[in-house]
């Protein structure tokens, strides 16, 4: 089958790998200039510079298949800790191990900052989330699901890896993504909660060993080419002169939904009312001056996250400061439509995975239907 896909961000670099990978002719469309969307390295200033710092963690594991399997080295491309949440004086939850259940516990019962009773509240809570599967009802919001744990909990673990997983503030983030992220950190093996910090510029993660390795397999990846306007033709689609069975929109939501607008308005509506988070990534360069982790919560703000790129593998005084969820500043993180995960590199990949499983097998149920299909 000949299948278009719209947008080279690492959910089409995902489905066209996997497109490639079940036999079919594949053309990636990406109207800018560099692969990645999102999650790429740029050359600016002449230097090599991600568009913003990412993190991945250890239950990403169809991202980090997908890298192994593009031939990525990843103990040397990604700078693995336990989860740690401290603060810059030093001070909050660490696993001293790779996780796992167990160490979650040790962590919070060590974490002497708290009081007993907030320790055991915890524990408490988690033990009932890990009893109901990790599940809760859908319109429940992180901060509705945490109003029982002691303030200093929520402030000291809830908020911090609220904005760290889901790019949005408790009051508005989705308890049951919350959860499902919760469930794959602390059983999915361990390390699943391991913090993979990335040594390497984001290019060289994904979107530069996925370039080479489409190439080498016959794809066509066709950069500096938007795809504007996506027409029907006879039981396929024409677009950019080009005739194709299946097209995947990997683009924005926004471009999604208006390639789509005239060909399924239910999904238009849907896709065009989805809301953007901001995110923002400040790098600074102080030569000299460390901190107390690769990763450093910063309770007081503006920015929540500071990261130390010298501890990561990247050059002395290096600093990338990350402001979560801030409207104010312009609008870019991921989308997220369905699936178990929210706007991250995981929830894209899968996302890309999950849209060549389905374009195939909508394809062939339809040509099933269709008489003479040779011809159509
Ligand atoms: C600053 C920042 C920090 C982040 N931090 C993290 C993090 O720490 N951990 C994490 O997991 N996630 C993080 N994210 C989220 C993550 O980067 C995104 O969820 C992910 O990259 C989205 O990938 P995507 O392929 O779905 O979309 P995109 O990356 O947006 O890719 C879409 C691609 O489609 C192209 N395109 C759009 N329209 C067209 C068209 N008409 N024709 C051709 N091409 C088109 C675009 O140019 C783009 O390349 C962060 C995001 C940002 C912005």
């Amino acid at each position: 089958m000949k299948i278009a896909i719209v947008g080279a961000g690492w959910a089409g670099l995902a489905a066209a790998v996997k497109a490639v990978q079940r036999r079919h002719e594949v053309t990636l469309f990406e109207m800018a200039s560099t692969l990645g969307g999102r999650a790429k390295t740029v050359q600016t200033h002449g230097q090599r510079r991600d568009n913003g710092q990412h993190i991945l963690i250890g239950a990403y594991h169809h991202t980090l298949d997908l890298m192994r399997e593009l031939g990525v080295d990843i103990p040397q491309a990604l700078h693995r800790i336990p989860l740690c949440l401290i603060d810059p004086n030093g001070s909050g939850l660490a696993l001293t191990t790779t996780s796992s259940p167990t160490a979650f516990a040790m962590a919070v019962l060590h974490h002497d900052a708290w009081k007993w009773s907030s320790r055991l509240a915890l524990l408490r809570e988690s033990v009932r989330w890990a009893l109901s599967g990790f599940k809760c009802s859908e319109d429940l919001s992180v901060e509705a699901l945490t109003r029982g744990l002691p303030q200093e909990v929520r402030q000291g673990l809830v908020d911090p890896l609220c904005v760290a997983a889901l790019n949005t503030p408790p009051a508005r983030a989705s308890a049951r993504v919350f959860l499902r992220v919760l469930r794959d950190a602390l059983l999915t093996g361990r390390g699943s909660a391991d913090l993979l910090l990335p040594s390497r510029p984001l290019g060289d993660l994904l979107p530069l060993p996925a370039l080479d390795w489409l190439q080498r397999h016959g794809a066509e990846v066709k950069l500096r080419q938007r795809v504007a306007s996506l027409e029907r033709s006879g039981a396929g689609w024409q677009l950019c002169g080009g005739h194709f069975d299946g097209v995947i929109l990997a683009c924005s939501a926004k471009e999604a939904a208006r390639l789509a607008q005239d060909h399924d308005p239910d999904w238009y509506r849907l896709a065009s009312q989805i809301p953007h988070e901001s995110i923002t990534t400040i790098y600074l360069r102080c030569v000299g001056a460390r901190l107390k982790a690769p990763m450093t919560f910063l309770p007081r703000g503006p920015a929540q996250f500071a990261f130390d790129l010298q501890a990561m593998g990247h050059a002395s005084g290096g600093f990338a400061f990350v402001i979560s969820a801030a409207d104010e500043f312009s609008r870019a993180a991921g989308d997220y439509i369905e699936g178990p995960y929210p706007a991250t590199l995981e929830g894209a990949v899968r996302s890309g995975q999950f849209a060549v499983e389905g374009l195939v097998g909508n394809i062939s149920a339809m040509q099933n239907t269709i008489p003479n299909r040779g011809n159509s």
